[in-house]
């Protein structure tokens, strides 16, 4: 029995060499055009910057943000490719059992030598927001709601409910900051950084909590700074 040819699986698609998927989606095209754009931009604006990023990284910032499309950290900074270290996901959270998190803070904090470490996170984040409205996971035994983004976000909804009387989302995401803040201050990797600092090797790393608001524009710090353990 013979398939219509004008029927192509996925596979087959990734496989074809030269087949213009990218024909299919104009949206796509202009995301190509626009690259094309800013890296002539760029390249007239600061001539030695691609050249020179291409040789490598030395970021001094490591920034900890949400996922948001609303919170893109180089655009709100003003940076240019280079100048931010980045880990984004659900409710800008640094979880002590996420290896992605804890890799990438180890190797932030160490070969490619960032100075600060900013957890940042927004006005209105949905996972706050979702984390706020969630009954306490410790007595939902059997909830039928276990999906990777519930359990991703179950320290928030933990966190929203061990906060005492009336619990803002506003106040939910400034606390979720403060956690993100400790847990990297407690993580291995920034305790064998300063550990190295001490001994006079490496950089002295700071680690700060910042909130992002989206209808001004402008960050807020929380005032939680914390530095090397000869600071504190
Ligand atoms: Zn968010």
């Amino acid at each position: 029995m013979a398939h219509s040819h004008s029927h192509t699986e996925p596979q087959a698609q990734l496989q074809r060499p030269g087949h213009q998927v990218l024909d299919q989606f104009p949206q796509l095209q202009e995301l190509m055009a626009a690259n094309e754009k800013w890296a002539g931009e760029i390249k007239a604006r600061e001539p030695e910057l691609l050249e020179t990023l291409s040789k490598g990284q030395a970021p001094k910032i490591l920034w900890i943000g949400c996922a948001d499309s609303r919170v893109p950290e180089s655009v709100i900074l003003a940076r240019n490719p280079g100048e931010v270290f980045v880990l984004r996901n659900v409710a800008n959270q640094f979880r002590p059992d996420d290896d992605s998190a804890n890799g990438l803070l180890e190797y932030a904090v160490g070969p490619v030598g960032v100075e600060h470490v900013i957890v940042c996170g927004h006005s209105g984040c949905g996972g706050c927001v979702v984390a706020h409205g969630l009954p306490n996971p410790k007595f939902e035994e059997n909830d039928t709601s276990d999906t990777p983004l519930m359990r991703f976000i179950e320290p928030i909804v933990t966190l929203r409910h061990s906060l005492e009387g009336t619990c803002t989302v506003d106040k939910l995401i400034e606390e979720n900051v403060k956690v993100g803040v400790r847990n990297v201050v407690a993580s291995e990797a920034m305790r064998n950084s300063w550990a190295r600092a001490g001994r006079g090797e490496g950089k002295k790393v700071w680690v700060h909590g910042w909130v992002y608001d989206i209808k001004s524009g402008r960050l807020r710090d929380l005032g939680i700074s914390v530095g090397p353990p000869e600071h504190e």
